[in-house]
């Protein structure tokens, strides 16, 4: 039963559905999906419904924006209940101030380039989480660039000149939200050089002594060499391993079920949740 524990659909910036998410995993043959939106569980319901009637296991989570030390930081929120919590709250605040911030962005990118944020709300659509990907398929769509990866590279990276910083949680505090609402807390991506500034050890110890329950290492961001050292420092500090795609649909190369979690990891997991119940995983 091979497991994909992060992914995302059109409630942030990946291209499908939750249905449509769920049919894929299906049929690449996943026994167990995430469904780890940024910022939101608004996908829940609908990947519930299509989850139990097309047989998939369904681990329903969300992936937290944050900062550390100036450097962006994601932690995917496992099976926490959103119903009134701290956590919901502090997405809720995430949501709205990457409106503000993509704003800003287009602001600025509209000196040089036609794009408006009109473009932006049209391509993402009601309900997404915005964020730059949303501006760059509005900038894919007046024709500025070819794709999501041309895009980046060229004009939307952390700390050019376009790039405003997103006002977002310290992933220490995230951790206790997380908790608070009875769900598990992964480190994703840690490593992901090629996307701006990483957590240097110290502050790795940090947010590990916050609580954390695991480290995402096999993801396709994290070099190898960096993942022998993950593995390493998870096995020193009791912490879970996991491996996903973060798959993003058509907005990314990434592939559904290029990584996958270890059934033992998953369900030691499941074991340190009490928010929500996963669907359809059998012990
Ligand atoms: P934001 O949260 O608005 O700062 O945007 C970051 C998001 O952009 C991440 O969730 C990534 O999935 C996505 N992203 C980062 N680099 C790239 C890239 N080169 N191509 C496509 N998407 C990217
Ligand atoms: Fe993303
Ligand atoms: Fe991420
Ligand atoms: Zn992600």
């Amino acid at each position: 039963m091979r497991a994909d524990l992060h992914t995302h659909s059109r409630y942030s910036d990946g291209t499908q559905s939750p249905a449509e998410l769920v049919a894929e995993a299906a049929a690449v043959g996943l026994g167990v999906l995430a469904l780890t939106d940024h910022d939101t569980t608004r996908g829940w319901a609908e990947a519930a419904e299509a989850a139990q009637s097309a047989g998939v296991g369904l681990v329903r989570g969300m992936e937290v924006s944050c900062r550390w030390d100036g450097i962006s930081v994601h932690i995917l929120c496992y099976l926490h209940d959103p119903e009134g919590a701290e956590i919901t709250h502090a997405v809720e605040q995430a949501r709205d101030d990457r409106i503000i911030r993509s704003r800003l962005m287009v602001d600025r990118l509209s000196q040089d380039f036609p794009v408006t944020w009109e473009d932006v709300e049209r391509v993402a659509g009601p309900d997404a989480t915005i964020g730059r990907p949303h501006i760059a398929d509005a900038l894919v769509a007046v024709g500025v660039v070819a794709d999501r990866t041309e895009a980046f590279g060229r004009l939307l990276t952390g700390g050019g000149p376009y790039y405003v910083a997103l006002p977002v949680i310290s992933p220490v505090d995230a951790i206790g939200m997380i908790h608070d609402a009875g769900g598990a807390a992964v480190f994703a991506h840690p490593l992901a050089s090629a996307r701006g500034r990483v957590v240097p050890e110290a502050g790795m110890r940090a947010i590990i002594a916050a609580g954390l329950d695991g480290l995402e290492v096999d993801h396709r961001d994290n070099p190898p060499a960096g993942r022998a050292r993950l593995r390493t420092l998870a096995a020193e500090r009791g912490l879970l391993v996991t491996g996903s795609s973060d798959y993003h649909g058509t907005g990314k190369p990434n592939q559904l079920g290029e990584h996958t979690t270890e059934r033992s990891q998953l369900l030691a997991l499941l074991d340190r949740t009490s928010g929500t119940a996963p669907l359809g995983i059998t012990r």
